[in-house]
């Protein structure tokens, strides 16, 4: 029997491959203008007629190609990117599979100007549906040209999905600002049926943002920035109240490269809580850079997914990121103490366009210790119970803090606040504010400062942990200690070290601020959090740290001096999310005096 397999012809071949990598005109816009960039060019051209449909021309002036490249360069899986899979894992290229140029040359016509940097000739070379039609010396002096010309014209199936002139059109444009944005210090002009609709100057960020989406955006942008071991995160985000009803410009960029991520997408929208209603969508710019080898690049050509390996660990880092920073320009909502002179607290905060978001202390003062010694080593709030370990942490943390921004001005502000604060029934706060009365609730601000100073700690090193003299044992059901290990990482991050006896938990260590007798309750919460919680993906780290901090701060029943009340009303206002706890409660609330004149008069 004669066999019945055999290799299809290159150019079906390519023409297969390129119904993956070319879906519409802006795929091959996507593939040329990388392309450039990849070569090195500082300035870079996109020509644009009906909509891709008839002509899409880059013109560069990037390092060009020799004779030999350029004719390589439309073999499949032919690229000067990678030479070996595990280059595959240090790609600072956007492009790397060598089958663009391959598979835009077996449905358009193409040609393509070169000219290899300091070269005397080009290459000139003209392709149709995989065929080399010419091949001659060119006179160009820089860079390359590409023009793709009657994209689709032999796959009419393909040209007659196509949207109309106006949707693809936006498709382009939506590509093209990806990598706009992406390379701000590279000049671009992009023009539609000779129409110039961007002509970007190489700048920097903020500016390329303003070149793009308008003057307004200049006062909008809130710069972030964050660097961890993990990961390096910078850009900028907008302003609460110029948040959209549709989504707007969500950009997210991880190594030069554009992506899209709903989980990294709901940390950022969760730090806009309580700031913009759940019908509104904030818009960012936001650029993470980490080590190659921790994402996943071999992503399909035309999809902009990216498989971080660090993402849970990347959530709470960059919700905190985007909250500290929304904090730092106090656009968080504030009670009205403006015009209160002995707790012009936000007021204050106000006139500093950059202050630290991070815990302020007057170190001369511990508010933990008790007041009936002197000791600054016995911690003294039953409800927070810090170790000594755990406070050094907590005051290395507000000592970076202060290297960065002196707080004099505050404490100064501090020491003639002399309006009284009351404690009742050991659970709430009452003091005089302008308005009225402000109420806070003792144990829901423990628990948020909790909260945070937790937070800031993981992200900077795991949460200290102490050993345990007879280890904590604890029951837990088969799939239980799967969820348990599933989360490791993040679960030992907390201060957590354990074996196992069977599905025994034995921890030989728990986090300093736990106490043994809270252990079980915490470890419930925990195991709660991580096998039911819907977003458990998306929120693990937080919520593992609400419990942590709940499970510690339950019993904030201690009697305050003033000295102390005054700490807590202070601390708790460093925090942009001063309103509420971690989990969900409203810490505090103003009566105002028609509301306490009202109540009288009834
Ligand atoms: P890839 O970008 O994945 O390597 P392409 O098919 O897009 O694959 O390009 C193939 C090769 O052609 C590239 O690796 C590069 O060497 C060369 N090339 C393509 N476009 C340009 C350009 N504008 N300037 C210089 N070289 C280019
Ligand atoms: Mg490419």
């Amino acid at each position: 029997m004669p066999e019945i397999i055999h290799l299809l012809p290159d150019n079906i071949a390519n023409q297969i491959a390129a119904g993956e990598v070319i879906q519409r005109p802006a795929s091959v816009v996507k593939e040329l203008v990388e392309n450039a960039v990849d070569a090195g060019a500082q300035k870079i051209e996109l020509h644009v007629k009906d909509a891709g449909k008839t002509l899409i021309q880059v013109i560069d002036d990037g390092k060009g190609m020799s004779e030999m490249d350029a004719r390589m360069s439309f073999e499949r899986h032919a690229t000067s990117k990678i030479t070996s899979a595990k280059d595959l894992f240090q790609l600072t290229t956007k492009g790397f599979r060598g089958e663009a140029l391959a598979s835009i040359a077996a449905i358009a016509h193409v040609e393509m100007d070169t000219v290899e940097k300091d070269a005397k000739i080009g290459t000139k070379i003209q392709i149709e549906g995989s065929k080399l039609k010419s091949q001659e010396p060119s006179t160009r002096l820089r860079g390359t040209s590409i023009s793709v010309k009657n994209l689709f014209f032999n796959v009419p199936a393909r040209r007659n999905f196509l949207k109309s002139d106006n949707i693809e059109t936006k498709h382009i444009t939506e590509e093209f600002e990806r990598i706009a944005l992406t390379h701000p210090e590279v000049t671009f002009i992009f023009s539609h049926n000779n129409n110039i609709i961007y002509n970007l100057e190489s700048a920097n960020l903020r500016k390329r943002i303003v070149d793009l989406y308008g003057k307004g955006f200049n006062t909008k942008l809130v710069p972030i920035e964050e660097e961890t071991d993990l990961v390096k995160i910078y850009g900028f985000i907008v302003k609460p109240e110029f948040s959209r009803k549709t989504r707007g410009e969500q950009f997210l960029f991880v190594n030069h490269r554009f992506f899209k991520d709903n989980y990294l997408h709901h940390a950022i929208s969760s730090a806009y809580e309580n700031l913009i209603s759940n019908k509104e969508y904030p818009s960012y710019f936001i650029f993470f850079e980490v080590t190659p080898d921790t994402i996943d690049v071999n992503i399909h050509p035309t999809k902009t997914e990216i498989k971080f390996q660090h993402e849970k660990s990347i959530y709470p880092i960059l919700r905190s990121t985007v909250r500290s920073a929304l904090g730092k320009y106090n656009i968080s909502p504030s009670l009205d103490f403006e015009h209160e002179p002995q707790f012009d607290l936000s007021q204050e905060v106000l006139k500093q366009p950059v202050r630290q978001p991070e815990i302020k202390v007057n170190t001369n003062y511990n508010p933990f210790k008790d007041t009936s010694t002197s000791s600054q080593e016995k911690p003294l709030s039953p409800s927070l119970k810090p170790n000594k370990q755990e406070w050094e942490d907590f005051y290395k943390i507000t000592e970076e803090a202060k290297v960065e921004q002196p707080t004099e001005i505050e404490f100064e502000e501090k020491q003639d606040n002399n309006s009284l604060k009351i404690q009742v029934h050991k659970k709430f706060l009452l003091t005089q504010v302008k308005s009225g009365l402000l109420l806070v609730h003792i144990p829901r601000a423990n628990e948020r400062i909790l909260y945070e100073t937790l937070m800031e700690q993981y992200m900077r090193h795991p949460i200290s942990s102490q050993q345990l003299l007879f280890p904590y044992e604890y029951q837990l059901q088969a799939t239980q200690k799967l969820e348990w290990e599933n989360n490791k990482t993040i679960i030992q991050r907390l201060g957590f070290e354990w074996e196992w006896n069977g599905n025994m938990l034995v921890l030989g260590s728990i986090p300093s601020i736990l106490e043994v007798e809270n252990t079980a309750q915490c470890i419930d919460n925990i195991l709660n959090k991580i096998t039911f919680t819907e977003i458990d993906k998306g929120e693990i780290v937080h919520e593992l740290i609400v419990s942590l901090a709940a499970a510690t701060s339950k019993n904030s029943n201690k009697i305050l001096s003033q000295e102390e009340m005054s700490y807590l009303i202070e601390t708790l206002f460093q925090y942009e999310q001063h309103q509420y706890s971690p989990s969900g409660k409203r810490i505090i609330n103003t009566i105002t005096l028609d509301e306490l004149n009202n109540f009288l008069s009834l």
